[in-house]
């Protein structure tokens, strides 16, 4: 192969699979150079930054992966004031960034009118761009906050292996709408809608991660977030070990295939080298990420008070420090 995309420009799913597998780095620099293409052709060379505010570490949930799920007691819980979140809005904005992300866990003390309040100060305040990203909420949530100025959601499919995504991400009690509906139903509403994976969960396997390229496809995604699965000791995922010949390892070259591969299947898309990627490789996974396909970083803008308490994975790596 001369280029990533083959003869017609198309990549189809058996040439995703070929180079996920790929393990020569020679032949991966073929990769790693057409997304760079793909993405200074597309979306230039500007690197975007948007600044994250990790509202509330607060969740109802118990997904297996995540260091913030509702069973781990080893974890002092926090929610942000209002003002705390508009004062890092402020700050976000003299710093020049045009986006806010607002992050948490599943909190319903984070209540619809909250945030659609919150959403709406911020707006009328600043000129930022408002990024939500605050789990499975309900449909009338979602449709207020759009209907308050929110701009954008975020909310990753994880892997599209069904079996997979209930054993790592058990369904919360009387929930009505499934994360991939909730994917629609923020597109019908005119988000933005960004989503993405994992890469390297136990049970993992390089005909899903495949799939699960093929899904960013279609499903015309705006943004696409892809980083390393980081075990956090405080979970029941962290037992568990993919060791089986098709598992996915969990490391940063894995994980750059799937943000160069994201690169070329969405051309136009907003990409992020993720501070999961940051953790994982310290001195050069974001570099990496930005030099494979990425166009974005996010600045962990929360206040230092709070930042240690969002652990969904231990370490994480500090960037806007
Ligand atoms: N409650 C929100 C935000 C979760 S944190 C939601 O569920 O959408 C944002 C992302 O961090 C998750 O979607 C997941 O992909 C990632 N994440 C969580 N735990 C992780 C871990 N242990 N290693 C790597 N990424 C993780």
């Amino acid at each position: 192969m001369t280029t990533a995309s083959g003869r017609d420009g198309r990549l189809d799913r058996a040439a995703v699979l070929a180079w996920l597998r790929q393990d020569d780095p020679a032949a991966l620099e073929t990769l790693w150079a057409e997304a760079d293409a793909v993405r200074h052709a597309h979306v230039g060379d500007a690197v975007h930054l948007r600044g994250l505010v990790e509202v509330s570490n607060h969740c109802v949930r118990q997904c297996t992966y995540c260091g913030i799920r509702a069973g781990n007691r080893n974890l002092a819980r926090y929610r942000m004031t209002a003002d705390e979140v508009l004062d890092c809005a402020r700050r976000i904005a003299d710093l020049g960034y045009g986006t806010i992300v607002m992050q948490a866990g599943e909190d319903f003390g984070l209540t619809g009118p909250w945030v659609a309040d919150l959403v709406a100060r911020i707006k009328a305040t600043t000129p930022l761009a408002v990024t939500l990203s605050l789990g499975e909420r309900l449909p009338d949530e979602l449709r207020a906050w759009r209907q308050a100025g929110a701009d954008r959601y975020l909310l990753r499919f994880e892997t599209s292996d069904k079996a997979l995504f209930d054993r790592i991400h058990p369904p919360r009690h009387g929930q009505s709408v499934p994360r991939w509906d909730l994917l629609g139903l923020l597109r019908d509403l005119g988000y933005e809608v960004g989503s993405g994976v994992m890469v390297g969960i136990p049970g993992q396997t390089w005909d899903s991660l495949a799939d699960d390229v093929m899904r960013f496809a279609g499903m015309d995604l705006d943004m696409i977030g892809v980083g390393p699965y980081i075990p956090h000791p405080d979970t029941p995922l962290a037992a568990v070990h993919g060791d089986g010949p098709d598992q996915v390892p969990a490391d940063a070259t894995t994980a750059c295939k799937v943000v160069a591969l994201a690169r070329l299947v969405r051309p136009d898309a907003n990409i992020p080298a993720t501070t999961a990627l940051g953790t994982i490789d310290r001195a050069h996974g974001r570099e990496l990420g930005l030099r494979r396909g990425a166009n974005i970083l996010m600045p962990n803008v929360t206040p230092d008070r709070y930042k240690a308490c969002y652990e969904i994975y231990p370490d994480k790596a500090a960037l806007g420090d």
